[in-house]
């Protein structure tokens, strides 16, 4: 069976086929055909919701005519339509779902509505067959550790405030960086060479990020080296609240896997970190390809294709701006 993919919770629209052959997916009977991806690009003004909603909307058929021919699908083959639910971006939610729904209706095939932070999740636990882990999602607008107990996810940890993406795409504004987001402040953090003295907040497994931005914003920092120090700091300070959090987490549930997973997993220094705290603990740390980290649609059709096999498909398919990851059952 063949499985289409959407997602658009934010700034990013993806579409990707999938194709499994079994009874119960693992990497073995199920391979990503394509998984396509388009971004907004980030500006100074930051992410305005109707023009991301407007972007994905103009995109959308380009990309579902680039994914189909990628995987030399016609549309005839598809056997469902897996859509990210939420929690996201409003806007951009209602552009994926208004996709999703029509293209299920028009083909006559079940549309399956995703947990996005789950879908995070699972295509790393499936790519790297993790079976029990602690998660460390980090991504722009969520950072959480999590471990499955009792089929659900139970969240023992999060962002009192904002996500750790968030915050460096913010660092990476005020800094004026080029791009002026994450990706800037970990190519500054690069050439920096002293450690500023910025808010530490760890409160048991939970921490919180925006007091390292308003001491930034106080530092009236001009020259390029004091840029740099700052892109380090924020970085090394924000990595070791999550690692700390993460480790006295672990060492309560004594999971044998540690998953990272999230846009900001694909950053080497907290992958670095975090394995070897990982390592000291005893549990394996297992991380995804950097494709399946950013926001893409191959990790909504993968979390389709196991609700479907699972037979675990929500009834209310419409889309959940603040969904939270406890509401999905994990049967697989
Ligand atoms: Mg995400």
């Amino acid at each position: 069976m063949k499985i289409l993919g959407i997602e658009s919770t934010a700034h990013t629209l993806g579409v990707s086929v999938i194709k499994f052959n079994g009874k119960t997916p693992d990497p073995d009977n199920t391979r990503v055909l394509s998984n396509v991806v388009e971004k907004y690009p980030s500006t100074e003004e930051g992410y305005i919701p109707r023009k991301l909603a407007d972007h994905h909307a103009k995109l959308f058929r380009p990309t579902l005519d680039k994914a189909l021919l990628q995987s030399k699908t016609n549309a005839g083959e598809l056997n469902a339509i897996a859509y990210s639910q939420g929690p996201g971006i409003g806007h951009c939610l209602h552009a994926g779902y208004i996709a999703a729904k029509s293209l299920s209706e028009f083909l006559g095939v079940p549309l399956v509505p995703v947990n996005h932070a789950v879908a995070h999740v699972e295509v790393t636990r499936f790519f790297t067959r993790a079976q029990n882990p602690l998660v460390v999602y980090v991504s722009g607008g969520n950072s959480q550790i999590f471990a499955l107990e009792e089929g659900k996810y139970r969240v023992f940890g999060e962002t009192l405030d904002i996500g750790v993406g968030n915050l460096l795409d913010h660092v990476g504004r005020l800094l004026e960086l080029e791009p002026p987001d994450a990706v800037g402040v970990i190519k500054m953090a690069a050439e920096g060479k002293k450690l500023l003295p910025l808010p530490y907040t760890v409160k048991g497994m939970s921490f919180a990020f925006s007091g390292m931005l308003t001491s930034l914003k106080k530092m009236n920092l001009r020259t390029k080296q004091e840029k740099a120090d700052a892109c380090l700091s924020a970085q090394e300070t924000a990595f070791s609240m999550l690692v700390e959090a993460a480790e006295r987490c672990l060492c309560h549930t004594r999971n044998p896997e540690v998953v990272l997973c999230g846009g900001n997993a694909r950053n080497k220094r907290l992958q670095q970190m975090l394995s070897l705290m990982s390592q000291e603990q005893g549990a394996r740390f297992c991380v995804a390809a950097d494709e399946y980290n950013g926001d893409n649609a191959a990790m909504i059709a993968v979390t389709g294709l196991q609700m479907l096999c699972a037979n675990v498909v929500p009834s209310n398919a419409l889309p959940q701006q603040r969904i939270r990851i406890e509401s999905q059952k994990i049967k697989w």
